[in-house]
């Protein structure tokens, strides 16, 4: 058996861009909206056949909290909230300023709970198909980046998988949003998988929704996930844990897809058996991706630390504000996960973690930023990815415009730029802005 095939081929091109970006979900789409909006040409390539990613095809909800640590006020604005309000709108979201932690739509969960955003999944990716139409974003579903050409440090094209077999993209920026850093690991950036110590990610989980609940007799009881949607009796249910799944192995994410789907039956007949007011809940769906909460983490020119979510460093290139706790899922059966350390009331990320280190044409956004995996245990949930995505796209069209690499725009003007469209950087060393 041969154990390796060398061939050369001839691809097509399907077009050339100012920007790509990699990958369709919360991160991906603002980053590409932004850099639409910045007046860059964009196309944005995504896998499956929607945008969103795990908010719609991983059916993972609600939004995890866009406020500060005791729910005062809000830490993310922007694209997020305008993806909520457009949501809304059609009934696919709840408002986050109306929902209290510890209620059904928290899983009665408490701590670092509050103002989450109940969401419908299928609305959602019809929300997110307007929005990239609308501002113009030139939209691949189906299509899989597989790997790239570089030169002298910059990506020139990149090849992708589509129905009608292998073509080319060309573009002379790109913004990796893939939430496993595909495209910055083929570019040569330095990366590590999971924990930077052990090289063991977090556990995964197949989510699946229930309908035909009693809202009533929901209350409060330990042990199970069930997340209310905005639709009476519709629960997201993340329930039990899948070990050690490599995302970029498909020997491994096949046999964790599968032992995921098992675990989804036995919760949900576990769950019928046992939860009051889930005695006659239907199982509608069960995710079609695997829910990875950690994959590959980039080496960037600056690390985020615990100590700089716990303290709240004050960074003068902050581009993102976040409040939520580090939160870590066990890494194997032995382990316990739960909320790690005290995270600030809210602190900052900057824009240096979303630079790669050997790629100049390059950002990298989402959870696979250059971070401390426990400090990513905070922001790899879907505002603070939604409002990195935001803050790679603007950067880039501003690279665009000045033809400059991607980590040397103007980081000041970045942030004016940001805040005039509705993102939050809050400032901690002059007090709020
Ligand atoms: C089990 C679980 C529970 C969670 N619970 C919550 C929660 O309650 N609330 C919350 O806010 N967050 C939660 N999170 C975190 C959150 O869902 C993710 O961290 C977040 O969605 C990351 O956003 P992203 O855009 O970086 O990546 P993703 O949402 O993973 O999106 C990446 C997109 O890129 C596409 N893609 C990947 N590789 C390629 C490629 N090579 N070519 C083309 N396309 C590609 C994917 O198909 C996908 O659409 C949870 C995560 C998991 C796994």
């Amino acid at each position: 058996m041969e154990k390796k095939l060398i061939y050369s081929t001839e691809l097509e091109s399907l077009g050339a861009y100012d920007v790509v970006v990699i990958g369709g979900g919360p991160a991906g789409v603002c980053a590409a909206i932004a850099a639409a909006r910045g007046g860059a040409k964009v196309a944005l390539v995504e896998k499956t056949a929607m945008l969103g990613g795990m908010a719609t095809s991983g059916l993972v909800g609600p939004f995890m909290t866009c406020y500060n640590r005791e729910g005062e006020f809000p830490v993310v604005g922007g694209l997020f909230r305008e993806i909520v309000e457009r949501s809304m709108k059609v009934n696919g979201a709840l408002c986050p300023d109306e929902i209290p932690a510890k209620s059904r739509y928290t899983s009665y969960i408490e701590k670092y709970h509050s103002n989450t955003t109940p969401i419908d999944s299928a609305l959602l990716q019809i929300v997110l198909d307007d929005m990239v139409t609308e501002n113009g974003v030139e939209l691949f579903l189906y299509t899989q980046f597989v790997d790239c050409k570089t030169e002298n440090s910059k990506i020139k094209q990149i090849v992708v998988a589509t129905p009608g077999g292998l073509s080319m993209l060309e573009a002379d920026y790109f913004i990796d949003c893939s939430s496993n850093a595909d495209l910055a690991f083929k570019a040569g950036v330095p990366t590590w998988l999971g924990d930077e110590e052990s090289g063991v990610p977090q556990a995964a989980t197949l989510f699946f929704e229930l309908t035909n609940v009693d809202d009533e007799k929901y209350l409060q009881r330990g042990g199970h996930k069930a997340y209310r949607t905005p639709e009476k009796g519709r629960y997201k249910v993340n329930d039990k844990h899948v070990m050690n799944v490599d995302p970029s192995n498909v020997r491994s994410m096949t046999v964790g897809h599968m032992e995921g789907r098992k675990l989804a039956i036995e919760s949900f007949i576990d769950m019928k058996a046992t939860m009051p007011g889930f005695e006659n809940a239907s199982l509608t769906q069960i995710a079609s991706v695997l829910g990875i909460r950690e994959g590959r983490h980039i080496k960037g020119k600056y690390m985020l630390t615990v100590e700089d979510v716990c303290n709240s460093t004050y960074f003068e290139d902050a581009v993102v504000t976040f409040g939520y706790g580090m939160d870590v899922h066990c890494r194997d059966a032995a382990t316990r996960g739960g909320f790690r350390g005290e995270s600030a009331d809210w602190y900052t990320i900057p824009f240096r973690c979303l630079v790669p280190l050997n790629c100049d044409n390059l950002l990298v956004a989402g959870k696979t930023i250059c971070a401390q995996s426990q400090a990513a245990g905070s922001f790899r949930v879907m505002p603070a990815c939604m409002a990195l995505g935001q803050a790679a796209g603007t950067a880039i069209a501003m690279a665009v415009q000045e033809h400059c690499n991607a980590g040397d725009v103007s980081v000041k003007e970045l942030q004016t730029e940001l805040v005039k469209n509705g993102a939050i950087i809050l400032d901690n060393k002059n007090g709020i802005k």
